[in-house]
């Protein structure tokens, strides 16, 4: 039997509130870097559409890095097996902007989380429906059943006008024949992409097709059970930047984190989870998101281990 999420969040935030520390919000994006860092909200989402939560959990943020777990499942739902032959699926253990290990590996990124990796999915699945951001959206619109989702177009620019990494990833990659959109409008993509306004509700009933094994939301396939498996195992081994280790040992679970302060997080089967609080400890990880998750492992005893 599910153990009854609504205490267990309403605990949850009464632990986070009485925490001190809160770590400090992205600033290498100008439109990110005013965040209160006394937002928390927190919802978990059952695998038949039921939804919990508390605090902020309906109040929109940057889904920013979040989004490359879908943007990951949209594309290898079409692409299939072939897409790991452009990104791999291995812990870089560098920072998520890192270049160095893209000239040793020619062009290939180390996972689909890194920055380098992530503009490869984009790129591929641009290229698979003639729109990955616009595609996104719609997914996301149609798991989570709110229509007005959208990107938040002032942080889409502000990142553009702060770009320089990632349009030195996309190129360095493109000269090895790894990306095959032209860089600019790869980039106009990937930073729609990132700067999807997105709630805590809205992510856990997105990412519902991860607790249910490939289903869609209308009992549709998106993933095979196999796929499902596999894009939660990279989000464990790979979706917490370079602290994925540190998060598997407290949290235990499949996430995907971004530096607008929300982590989605999966238990196989059961649930799904979105915690946003837009302070950041120095990897990018939410300070009090982590230590939600972790409470939340600990108190309900549902983890992947
Ligand atoms: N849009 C961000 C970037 O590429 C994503 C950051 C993140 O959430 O990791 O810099």
């Amino acid at each position: 039997m599910a153990p009854a999420f609504q205490p267990v969040l309403d605990q949850i935030a009464a632990d986070i509130a009485a925490r001190p520390g809160r770590g400090r919000p992205a600033d290498y994006i100008p439109a990110l870097a005013e965040a209160d860092t006394s937002r928390f909200g927190m919802a978990v989402a059952e695998p038949d559409g039921t939804v919990y939560g508390v605090g902020d959990w309906r109040h929109p943020f940057s889904a920013q890095s979040i989004t490359k777990a879908f943007t990951l499942a949209l594309t290898l739902a079409l692409e299939g097996e072939a897409l790991w032959e452009h990104v791999g699926r291995e812990p870089s253990g560098n920072p998520f902007n890192s270049l160095v290990q893209l000239e040793y590996e020619n062009g290939i990124p180390r996972n689909p989380f890194i920055n380098a990796g992530a503009l490869v999915v984009t790129d591929r699945l641009h290229a698979l429906t003639g729109d990955a951001s616009g595609t996104l959206r719609a997914f996301l619109r149609a798991e989570s059943g709110r229509q007005e989702l959208d990107f938040d177009l002032a942080v889409a620019a502000s990142e553009a006008a702060h770009g320089d990494r990632n349009a030195a990833l996309a190129h360095f990659m493109a000269s090895y024949g790894n990306i095959r959109t032209p860089v600019p409008e790869l980039l106009e993509q990937y930073f729609r992409q990132c700067s999807l306004e997105t709630s805590c509700a809205d992510l856990a009933l997105a990412a519902g097709f991860l607790a249910r094994h490939g289903i869609r939301a209308d009992g549709s396939s998106l993933l095979t059970r196999s796929q499902a498996k596999q894009v939660n195992a990279v989000m464990l081994t790979c979706g917490t930047y370079d602290a994925a280790g540190d998060f598997a040992y407290r949290v235990g679970l499949p996430g995907k984190s971004g530096v607008g302060g929300g982590i989605v997080a999966v238990v196989p089967g059961r649930c799904t989870l979105c915690v946003w609080s837009p302070g950041l400890d120095e990897r990018g990880n939410s300070v009090a998101g982590v230590a939600a998750l972790d409470r939340f492992t600990t108190l309900t005893g549902l983890s992947v281990f």
